[in-house]
Order: C-alpha cells, then structure tokens, then sequence
C-alpha cells in the first residue's frame, strides 16, 4: 500500500510535550517521549510510509474516493482514511487564564516550565498528566502548589506517591481556582476550597493546566458518529466508523485507556481493517 501520513499542528503528538515514558514495552528503562515518537516515524518511514506536514482541515466522505482538504488549500483523495488525530488539552475555561495564556498561563509544563527557573509556580489537575507535571517542575521551580478539586487524586499511585514525598511541592486539596491573577502576566492564583468557602491568594509567576484532554474530531462533525464528549464511535473490536473505508484509531475514539500503547495497538487494528477492506474493494 501507499500510506501518505499528514502530521498535523503537533508532529509526533501528545507524546512530544510528556517527559519520561514508563510503561511503552520494549524500554525497560523508561524513555523520553520525543525520542520515542522519533524513533517511531524512523521506523514507519522505513516501512515506507509518506510522512507530510500538513493539518487536515475538512473533509467530505460522500464522496469515493474520499476527501481530505489540507492545510484550508487544496484536497486529497484516498480510497481509506484512518484518523488518528488524537486529543489536545482542555482549559478551565477562566476569562483571566484565556487573557494570560502566553503570558505565564500554560497547557504543558514541559514546553514552558523553563522560563520560570527558580520562581514559585501553581499547576491545577490531579492526573497522571498533573503528577507528572508537577514533578517535572519541582526539579526547575522553587515552589510548586499543585490545585486539586477533590479530597484525593486520580493519578496512579506510584505517582501519587512521588508527587506527596516531594518536599517542594505543596498540595490544596478541595480547592478549585477563582482566579487567575495577573494584568499583564500571571502573579498570583486565587484558589477557594470548596468544602469551607475560604478564599486563598497564591502569589506564583506560572500556572500550568493539567486537567485532560478533549478529541481532535471537529472536522468529523456530520459524517462520523461521536459521543457527547466528540469521542469517535468505532464498532466494538474493530477500528471501523459508521462510513465505510473510514477507521478510527487511537485517544481520538478511546477516552478509557489513553496510553501510548493502546494507541498504538489500536493503529494497528485500523491498518489491518483498511488493508482488508482495499484487498475487498480490490482497490489495491
Ligand atoms: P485525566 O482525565 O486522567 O485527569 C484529569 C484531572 O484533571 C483529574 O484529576 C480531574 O479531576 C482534573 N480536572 C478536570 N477538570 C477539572 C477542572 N475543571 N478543575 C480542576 N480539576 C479538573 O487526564 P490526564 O491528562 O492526567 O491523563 C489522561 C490519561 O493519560 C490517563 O489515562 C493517564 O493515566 C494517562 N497518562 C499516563 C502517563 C504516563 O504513564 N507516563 C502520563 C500522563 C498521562 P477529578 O479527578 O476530580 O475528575
């Protein structure tokens, strides 16, 4: 086959913006997620595979061969699509951490962290994604006050326990964010405990947002199936969409296991059920 792969906004993918990857099989030792997704494009370019810049940014599958428009210029046509397009990070939705994004409001620790070396920060999240962010900046900041929304966190214990054993990192349990503070940048968070009402202001130069991820399926909207969150449906052991020759693989149709693994298991599926539904078609 002729796989041609447009990368998208972020080439390599959420994997690109992580630190340390501990439970991929095959790195005993844990590696970098750049380095893996490194390592993974080598090898599918070695394979064969047409590795493009490019954002997808529409497409109409009503037509055959089905169509992909590139970049808001020109289309594509493909006689299987699989979308892999996966998620991106969700905000809390604050018209002052919208007013400071940029400007010491952040979505990914390890692409920001760096600027604030040796300054106290705030992260709000209690995932793996949070703990691990956290961690990442305690080793850079002086301080990191890590905002949680219930009485316990969601991230896996080992985690957990890595993040409550770090000296420098202070957890506020019930506690959501009022506030992010700042005029022209961030310098300060204001965060109320849920439980009791009081109010606290935390002066910080970052505040870094770790609360999950929605699915990249926006340009899918009208042809596919999707649950309310805008998961894409697949029929239940296959990668296989509602339109035919269509597959879905990957955090863009999984909200339950997220890992890198399972990511690419299910992109495995979705080349197996493309190969066979061209080898059906005889369109290879
Ligand atoms: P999760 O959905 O697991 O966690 C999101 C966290 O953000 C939850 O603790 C949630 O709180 C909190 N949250 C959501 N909305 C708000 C809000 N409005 N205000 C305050 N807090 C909020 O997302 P992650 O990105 O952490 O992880 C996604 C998946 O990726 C998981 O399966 C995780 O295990 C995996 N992962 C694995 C890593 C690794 O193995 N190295 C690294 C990173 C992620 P609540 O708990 O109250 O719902």
């Amino acid at each position: 086959m002729n796989p041609v792969l447009y990368q998208g906004i972020q080439p390599g993918g959420q994997l690109t913006i992580t630190t340390e990857v501990e439970n991929y099989p095959g790195y005993p030792d844990g590696i970098q997620g750049p380095e893996m997704m490194v390592e993974f494009e080598n090898q599918a370019k070695r394979m064969g595979a047409d590795i493009r810049y490019g954002l997808a940014t529409k497409v109409d599958f009503s037509v055959r061969p089905l169509r992909v428009e590139i970049d808001e210029e020109k289309w594509i046509q493909a006689n299987s699509v699989i979308i892999s397009t996966g998620a991106s990070a969700k905000w809390l939705g604050l018209e002052s951490e919208q007013r400071l994004n940029g400007y010491g409001v952040s979505a990914c620790a390890v692409c920001d962290g760096f600027f604030f070396k040796g300054k106290e920060v705030a992260i709000v999240g209690a995932g793996d994604t949070a703990a691990e962010e956290a961690l990442y900046l305690s080793k850079i900041c002086s301080k990191v006050h890590m905002i949680v929304r219930r009485g316990e966190m969601r991230a896996s214990k080992i985690m957990q326990a890595r993040v409550l054993k770090t000296g420098n990192i202070q957890v506020y349990w019930h506690s959501e964010t009022d506030e992010v503070l700042g005029d022209k940048k961030v310098d300060g968070v204001r965060i109320k405990n849920n439980e009791t009402g009081e109010k606290t202001e935390i002066p910080v130069s970052a505040f870094f947002v770790a609360i999950g991820h929605e699915p990249n399926s926006g340009i899918f909207k009208g042809f596919l199936d999707m649950d309310e969150a805008g998961y894409l449906l697949t029929v239940p052991g296959t990668s296989k969409t509602n339109i035919e020759g269509v597959f879905a693989s990957g955090d863009v149709q999984d909200k339950i296991y997220r890992q890198a693994v399972t990511a690419a298991g299910s992109g495995c599926m979705a080349a197996l059920d493309a190969e066979r539904y061209l080898s059906e078609k005889e369109l290879h």
